[in-house]
């Protein structure tokens, strides 16, 4: 399997580099050369297997011959062993057609740790075996960065560096982040936004002898591995609600774009998925973006479902090479207006395409909180803020007979503020975490400035 850009300038790829090297070195996304359709009757089969087994299945042809059969299967029961729940994304109703796909059973309480996990073992077995090492640095916008410290913390090959806007993330998720103690791993806090994390890294990446001296490597939403990863749950639930005979849609609280755009390439390997739904809070570059075809970046504003507070959605770059006929020179020059302006417009056949598979919604403040408190009075269930966006579009776009699969992107816990404005009930934490208020922080402050990151991060390299 070959990996393209969708700005056409960097050199195709396989699996092992294009997960090794995130981004692209034209700064584009790197996406399979095709996505291999699975027919139906393969889809059947997988029916009541394990989610290991279906994650193997369904990720097999994109990784090629990167990986041994039994290294591959190895990395996914080492992946996903340390989730808390085992069918690993369990399925619950909660509505009269509406499910909720509990994605918070791993190490950190988060969606994330799907990818995050098994990129930290796919990584270990490559860089063991090629004798390397390497830096990650990764912008995280809360759950992202202790996802990645979790897959990566210890480890003898990798050295870890996350950004995060200083003030900006919860305490829950700034303490998973900066209380681990392996050298190996560093936490650096950005005055700044999560937007400008992001240009930051993308600078770095863009910064050619800078990437090749610390050997950068990126696990950001951006890489492809991450993606591949994701596309698993929507499998295993779409079977769970009886694909593929029957359709299924799904709502998926959405920041960078890489859950739901996982949820597209299941869609195109031949899963029957009717709507997916994006579903944002008021940061909602992406539900206006659908509604008038302008991709226009606006100030982020701080919301209480804060992995989701961004302007710049990276993967949308990802539907865009494919809603333009994979015409990398167009993608390249929306992307050069984004740079240079403050967005672009969509064409209408993009658009056009677009919308025949997506469709989306946008939720304030004072929703996400009465639709916290809703679930609770009707299911009992307590939802993170970030799940309660997707609960809330769900209801407003669900259609007749065909199910809803709502992403329950994190374990109300990681904000338990929000949840016990909302319910009077303060989520608690797993036992395993229980004393994280208790552990010792360690944090760099950095300004918002790219210079000043380089230097923190060359400087403080441990060995
Ligand atoms: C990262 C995250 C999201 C957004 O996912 P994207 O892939 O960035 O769209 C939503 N909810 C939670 C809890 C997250 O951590």
């Amino acid at each position: 399997m070959k990996y393209v850009s969708t700005r056409g300038k960097a050199p195709e790829l396989l699996f092992e580099e294009a997960m090794l090297s995130g981004l692209a070195t034209d700064g584009g996304l790197y996406v399979p050369a095709e996505v291999p359709a699975f027919e139906r009757r393969e889809i059947a089969m997988l029916q009541g297997k394990t989610y290991e087994d279906v994650a193997f299945a369904v990720m097999r042809p994109f990784v090629g011959d990167t990986f041994e059969e039994d290294e591959f299967r190895a990395a996914i029961k080492a992946a996903y062993a340390g989730f808390g729940h085992v069918s690993r994304a369990p399925l619950k109703q909660v509505g009269d057609g509406v499910w909720l796909l509990e994605l918070f059973h791993g190490p950190t309480l988060a969606f994330k740790d799907f990818a995050m996990q098994l990129i930290g073992q796919m990584f270990q077995s490559v860089l063991q075996r090629r004798g390397e090492s390497v830096t990650i640095v990764g912008a995280t916008s809360g759950d992202t960065g202790s996802a990645a410290i979790e897959a990566f913390r210890g480890l003898d090959n990798v050295d870890v560096c996350i950004l995060y806007p200083h003030g900006k993330v919860s305490e829950v998720q700034r303490r998973q982040m900066t209380t681990p103690t392996e050298a190996n791993v560093r936490t650096f806090a950005v005055e700044g936004t999560f937007d400008d994390c992001q240009r930051h890294l993308k600078d770095m990446f863009a910064d050619r002898a800078f990437r090749e001296e610390m050997r950068l490597a990126a696990v950001n939403s951006i890489n492809w591995a991450r993606v591949m990863a994701q596309v698993v749950y929507y499998f295993t639930s779409a079977m769970a609600l009886g694909a593929p005979d029957r359709k299924v849609s799904f709502c998926v609280p959405t920041g960078n774009f890489g859950d739901i755009y996982a949820g597209e390439i299941a869609r195109r390997m031949g899963l029957p998925i009717g709507r997916l739904v994006i579903a944002t809070n008021q940061n909602d570059i992406l539900h206006r973006a659908l509604a008038s075809g302008e991709y226009r970046i606006g100030e982020v504003r701080p919301s209480i479902s804060p992995s989701m507070d961004i302007q710049v959605s990276s993967n949308f770059e990802r539907l865009l090479f494919d809603a333009y006929g994979r015409d990398a020179d167009a993608v390249r020059s929306l992307m050069d207006e984004l740079r240079s302006g403050n967005g672009f417009r969509i064409t209408d056949a993009a658009l056009g395409g677009i919308g025949e598979g997506f469709v989306s919604g946008r939720v304030s403040e004072e929703e996400t909180m009465s639709r916290i408190g809703a679930v609770h009075d009707a299911s009992g269930q307590l939802v993170c803020p970030h799940t309660a966006v997707g609960l809330e579009v769900a209801d407003r776009l669900a259609e007749p007979r065909v199910p809803m699969i709502a992403l329950a992107t994190a374990d109300p816990a990681k904000f338990p503020d929000a949840v016990e404005r909302a319910t009077g009930i303060c989520p608690p934490l797993p036992i395993r975490m229980a004393d994280l208020y208790e552990r010792p922080e360690r944090v760099t402050q950095v300004e918002n400035n790219l210079a000043e990151l380089c230097r923190a991060i060359r400087e403080g390299r441990a060995a």
